[in-house]
């Protein structure tokens, strides 16, 4: 039985093992948490809508139905050629080695007085305790922003930040504090979440005039402080509590790693998901460099789509046949981007640039989400086409 060795427990590695095992591959997945950090249901949890428990997954579960081993550990380094990756100081091996773990963030000089959201899990809950203390304080200025990465635009993530602002105005206004306190987004780009198209932004910044919520676009950020943001034209925003979201960078195993890399460290992937020049090499979801259209971004969807075409490729090769499958089709901006007490359905691709509201709806639907994630990733729910 052929072996595949997968890299990272996040949407790409664990939909691709779960993808491998049902073709009948020896998988071991291998990841430095117990569990799958649901990222997109993670923004409820600093405005205590959601627990920590409740936006986890546990992956020795999910192995255990799903027929693949489960190795909890971090990688410490890969050698493509071998297609092998040491972890806790032991070489593992494999037919196919599937690099799924996600990328790392840039930091900006003073970035240690921000709270953030994403990438290490515990991040949320210190911004929820920074948030709670503020709170209770009765009074002060929330900033909340992301940066850009001029190496790769794909890793810049602005949606879970907006999500945020929009939660945090509807927490201010349920605990009748909303006067107290002034909100304000910040981006270094002139249109921030312009890759989700214009209506998107027309949509959010008119949303933000309705609500109060300042804006403060197109100025580069150089840094932060204890009291808020420094911009390059010697501005700043000062702010009691400050939420950043810095853009993707490429993670250091990767970079160390002899793999080929784009400008950013991100894995250069072919439209199939594989790594040019190692065979058997496989670069899926946050981890990898997306070719495309100047909107693409780095999302969970995608992370899954790319999952599926690698394994679908990896079963091709295994049995002689061409690997035809290709990520480039499932190239498309799908969000429901929650706004505190509905939702919008954001859609942008070759065809369509779409925004549609969803008032109260969309909030429940995105949290109904979340279930629904685990339960198919769990067997016990069959997964609807396009989810
Ligand atoms: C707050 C937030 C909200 C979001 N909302 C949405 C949304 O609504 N819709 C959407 O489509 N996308 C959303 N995204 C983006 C989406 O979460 C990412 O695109 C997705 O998580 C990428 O999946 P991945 O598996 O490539 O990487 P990750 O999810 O980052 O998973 C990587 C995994 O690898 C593990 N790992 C890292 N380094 C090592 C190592 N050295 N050894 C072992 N394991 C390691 C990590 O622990 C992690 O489990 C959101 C992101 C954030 C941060």
């Amino acid at each position: 039985m052929k072996r595949a060795l997968v890299l990272g427990g996040g949407f790409a590695g664990l939909e691709a093992s779960i993808q491998l095992a049902g073709r009948g591959l020896d998988v071991t997945l291998v990841s430095d948490r117990p569990y799958l950090f649901v990222y997109p249901t993670s923004i409820w949890i600093p405005t205590g809508e959601a627990t920590f428990e409740a936006t986890c997954l546990d992956l020795a579960e999910v192995a255990r139905r799903r027929g693949f081993a489960f190795r909890q550990g971090a990688v410490e380094a890969i050698e493509p050629a071998a297609r092998r990756a040491r972890v806790g100081g032991e070489w593992l091996d494999a037919d196919h080695l599937v690099i799924a773990f996600g990328g790392a963030r840039l930091r900006p000089p003073g970035v240690e007085h921000t709270q953030t959201i994403g990438g290490d899990p515990a991040a949320t809950t210190r911004f929820q305790a920074a948030l709670d203390a503020l709170l209770a304080r009765g009074a002060g200025r929330i900033a909340m922003g992301f940066g850009g990465n001029p190496s790769d635009g794909s890793a810049v993530r602005g949606g879970p930040v907006f999500e945020m602002m929009f939660n945090v105005d509807t927490l201010l206004r349920r605990r009748g504090l909303r006067e107290k306190f002034t909100l304000t987004f910040f981006a270094p780009m002139p249109s921030p979440g312009e890759r989700m198209g214009k209506k998107a932004v027309a949509a959010t910044v008119a949303m933000f005039g309705r609500l109060g919520i300042e804006l403060r676009a197109g100025k580069k950020i150089t840094g932060f402080d204890a009291g808020g943001v420094r911009f390059e034209d010697g501005g700043r925003l000062d702010a009691d509590l400050t939420l950043f979201l810095p853009a993707g960078d490429g993670h250091p195993v990767v970079k160390g790693s002899g793999l080929p890399v784009n400008a950013a460290g991100f894995v250069t992937v072919d439209p199939g998901c594989a790594v040019p020049g190692f065979p058997g090499v496989w670069a899926i979801g946050d981890a990898a460099a997306l070719e495309g259209p100047a909107w693409r971004a780095k999302q969970g969807h995608l992370a899954e789509a790319m999952a599926r075409v690698a394994a679908e490729n990896v079963a091709a090769v295994e049995a002689g046949r061409p690997a035809t499958a290709s990520y480039l089709e499932h190239l498309s901006i799908l969000c429901v981007m929650d706004t505190g007490t509905g939702a919008a359905f954001v859609q942008r691709d070759d065809r369509h640039e779409r925004l549609i509201p969803l008032p109260v709806v969309g909030h429940w639907m995105k949290k109904g989400w979340g279930s629904y994630f685990k339960g198919t990733k769990l067997g016990r729910l069959p997964r609807l086409p396009g989810l």
